[in-house]
């Protein structure tokens, strides 16, 4: 029980927002996207600045109370959140400075993707991020990053080039290649373990139209189509982007009637060549299979960013599991077609993200990120508005997951993870990056104040007692 005297305390030193449960606000701001996430936090700090945060964490740490940092608040597993601790809220740390000579963005860790869109956007420029633009840019990038630009850029954290955070201890430093090296290694990758980053700087790419958009065949196609697009995509230059989804036409314009809550496979691309050479690229794509429906086309970058985001509003019961994918074999495909035939709702869908192209081209020990030599990031999403459908959803989603995953290349995105699949898939996941994270962590945050997150153990106390692992 924390004394209510240094609450108050508390509250008066900041700049920001301090909520507790009696608060209006509090029942809002303890929501996060994933609606079957229901934690009541103590307190929720809305912090307002980087002196917010350190007085924060400072407050956590010598109140001995569990600490969640929120950026977006979409971690599917309820990451950004927590029962009776502290919650940073970066919400209201929202800026972005772009500087278009340089091509650089400074990003306020309480920033979205579409805020960072929003400002880089005017000047033609973008740099890689995820599929919906309401995702939070804390979780995403420390997490790794995959989205439309992945193929072309690589990954979020191959173009990140330096990081503000607040450590354990309630110091502020600075990470970068050069500066606190082994920080900046583990941050790209290891997520919210080694303190709250307050503002990323990202690299640039002049990336304005790009010509893409889903492209759906029937579910009777599956077999070809997924054959067809896993030898195209592992081939194909970095300019052509293309996830492989199962999903349901949304009964709603501008889908055309007869396909309305159709169940389909397909492909999301992004070529981000030159426009000019857009329709001949799709040429072959287009004679391979006349799609059910072709929504491809020049648009801007944002607008693909941000294509199925009314599809996606906060507050649906979500539920995933995924793994890291090298090759599409034809048991493989064998295994997928039952599963997308029988999708429990309109919301659930499979994704097989490409992180081959310049993400593949990283080195596997460059940062944290282990698994650069996976060709997709395979993901199993069960959704639906509806919590009284979840054992429908939350079971075909394990059973799904269970049938590929003999398949699979052994780890999975560390973002695609729920919180109770313990300690084996996160050390499965990070490989033979897992023993210097729990280096790196044993220096930062050897009392393990940031483990509201897929955890790397530390194994030291600050006294230098070694822990068992
Ligand atoms: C609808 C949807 C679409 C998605 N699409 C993609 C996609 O296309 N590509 C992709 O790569 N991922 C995608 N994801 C996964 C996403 O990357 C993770 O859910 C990620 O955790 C979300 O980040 P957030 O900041 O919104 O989450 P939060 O819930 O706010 O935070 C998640 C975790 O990150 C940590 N964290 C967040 N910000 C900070 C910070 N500033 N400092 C320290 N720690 C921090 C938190 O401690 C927590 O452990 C998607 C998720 C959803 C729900």
């Amino acid at each position: 029980m924390i004394d209510d005297v240094k609450v108050q305390v508390f509250r008066s030193q900041l700049r920001g927002t301090l909520l507790e449960p009696t608060d209006p606000a509090y029942e809002a701001a303890r929501r996060v996207y994933n609606a079957m996430i229901d934690k009541k936090p103590r307190l929720i700090v809305r912090c307002a600045d980087v002196a917010d945060v350190i007085r924060s964490v400072n407050f956590a740490r010598e109140n001995d109370l569990l600490l969640a940092i929120r950026s977006g608040g979409h971690n599917a597993g309820g990451l950004g959140i927590c029962d009776d601790g502290l919650v940073i809220d970066l919400a209201l740390m929202k800026y972005t400075r772009v500087d278009p000579a340089e091509r650089i963005a400074t990003v306020g860790g309480g920033c979205t993707w579409g805020d960072v869109d929003h400002a880089t956007h005017v000047f033609g420029l973008a740099t890689p991020s995820g599929i919906i633009s309401t995702t939070g840019v804390g979780g995403l990038t420390l997490g790794g990053g995959i989205g439309h630009l992945t193929r072309k850029c690589g990954l979020t954290i191959d173009n990140l080039l330096s990081a503000d955070v607040v450590l354990a201890n309630g110091t502020f430093v600075r990470a970068t290649a050069d500066e606190n090296a082994d920080l900046f290694w583990a941050l790209r990758g290891g997520g919210g373990n080694f303190g709250v980053v307050t503002s990323f700087t990202f690299r640039l790419h002049p990336i304005d139209t790009v010509y893409g958009g889903p492209m759906l065949y029937e579910l009777s196609e599956t077999a070809d189509v997924m054959k067809w697009y896993g030898d195209l995509i592992s081939s194909a230059p970095d300019d052509l982007n293309g996830f492989f989804a199962f999903l349901t036409v949304p009964p709603a314009p501008p889908f055309p009637e007869h396909l309305h809550m159709k169940k389909m496979c397909g492909v999301v691309w992004a070529y981000t060549g030159p426009q000019m050479k857009a329709e001949e690229t799709f040429k072959p794509i287009r004679a391979f299979k006349k799609p059910a429906l072709d929504f491809v086309g020049p648009l801007p970058q944002p607008a693909l960013q941000s294509m199925f985001d009314a599809l996606y509003p906060p507050g649906l019961q979500w539920y995933w599991r995924a793994d890291f994918v090298n090759e599409l074999s034809d048991e493989a495909i064998a295994q997928h077609i039952p599963f997308g035939e029988a999708l429990p709702s309109m919301h659930s869908t499979m994704h097989l993200y490409p992180i081959n192209g310049a993400a593949g081209r990283v080195g596997k020990n460059e940062t944290a990120w282990n698994y650069r030599d996976a060709t997709w990031a395979q993901v199993m999403v069960g959704v639906d508005p509806n919590p009284a459908n979840n054992e429908k959803t939350i079971s075909w989603t394990k059973s799904y997951y269970d049938a590929l995953h003999p398949y699979s290349a052994g780890g999975a995105y560390v973002n695609f993870l729920m919180a109770d699949e313990g300690e084996e898939r996160v050390k499965a996941t990070y490989g033979d990056n897992y023993e210097r994270l729990v280096g790196i962590k044993n220096k930062y945050d050897s009392d393990n104040l940031f483990r509201v997150n897929q955890n790397i153990k530390p194994t030291k106390k600050k006294s230098g007692t070694v822990v068992s692992a």
